[in-house]
């Protein structure tokens, strides 16, 4: 079975791991392409969008795919909305592989906001040290909260950091250590950290480091995802693809 795995986050990297060398599975990860430079992946690779629901129905056709797994991350929605129309059409299976949003505990100090734009305004008007973790996109947004003290981490180099002058930007990219992060905030100052509710243990330490460390933090809410199976496990992800081979 040709099995389109749509990535970009430790997910699809992990199921491209799982089913690399199935003989029973012939998987495709397709990514985006634009982390500068992603770890070498165990199977096949595509890059680049397809254009649109169309496009991505029209590769489902011609390279006969079976299924489809929607690893992409919770904050992709318009790659996630395109993957369940063009599946719904082409009648092809669709499975989203997602990771459980973090779930405020006992001694968190959680603003929870829906958008970036919501997040600026949560930061308030006083000056504070603020961590913003959210990835390169969207930043330009807190240009227009230009009284904090930005430390900024992402993968690559933001296009953006131009538009927050005296940011101090880290190139990193996870799973990072509580006392790595503890240590970080602890360092910098930090008042007030940003993050999308992205879920997952690769970047979960930071939120537990601003418990510890008593700092706010403004979480932005996950989009609605669009209907469909879900599995939150890579064993029940492997599950339905097994499921789902043709019976030989
Ligand atoms: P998006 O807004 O949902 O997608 C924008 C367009 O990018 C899509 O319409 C599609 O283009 C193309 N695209 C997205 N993911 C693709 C994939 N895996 N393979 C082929 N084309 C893809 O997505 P985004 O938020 O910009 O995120 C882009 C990628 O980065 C995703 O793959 C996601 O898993 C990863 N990522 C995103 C975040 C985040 O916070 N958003 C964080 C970590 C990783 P066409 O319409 O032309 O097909």
């Amino acid at each position: 079975m040709r099995l389109l795995i749509l990535g970009g986050t430790s997910e699809a990297s992990a199921l491209a791991a799982a089913v690399a060398g199935r003989e029973d599975v012939a998987p495709i990860l397709s990514l985006v392409g634009r982390t500068e430079n992603p770890k070498p992946a165990p199977i096949p690779t595509r890059t680049g969008g397809f254009g649109g629901v169309e496009g991505l129905r029209s590769y489902l056709s011609s390279n006969a795919i079976g299924a489809v797994v929607d690893a992409t991350h919770p904050f992709a929605e318009q790659i996630s909305r395109n993957a369940a129309r063009a599946c719904a059409v082409s009648r092809v299976p669709l499975l989203v592989f997602t990771r459980p949003p973090w779930r405020r505990e006992p001694g968190d100090d959680w603003i929870e906001v829906d958008g970036i734009e919501a997040a600026v305004d949560a930061l308030g008007a006083g000056m504070r040290t603020v961590f913003l973790t959210h990835g390169r996109l969207q930043l330009a947004a807190f240009a227009r909260a230009p009284q904090h003290r930005y430390l900024v981490r992402a993968i690559d180099r933001p296009a953006a950091i131009d538009a927050l002058p005296g940011a101090r930007l880290l190139l990193a990219r996870g799973p990072f250590a509580l006392a790595d992060e503890e240590q970080l905030m602890r360092e910098e100052g930090v008042e007030l950290l940003v993050t999308k509710n992205s879920g997952g243990a690769a970047t979960y330490a930071k939120i537990e480091a601003a418990r510890r460390l008593g700092v706010r933090v403004v979480v932005v809410r996950r989009p609605t995802a669009p209907d469909g199976e879900t599995a939150t496990t890579l064993s029940d992800a492997i599950a339905w693809i097994g499921a789902h081979r043709p019976a030989p």
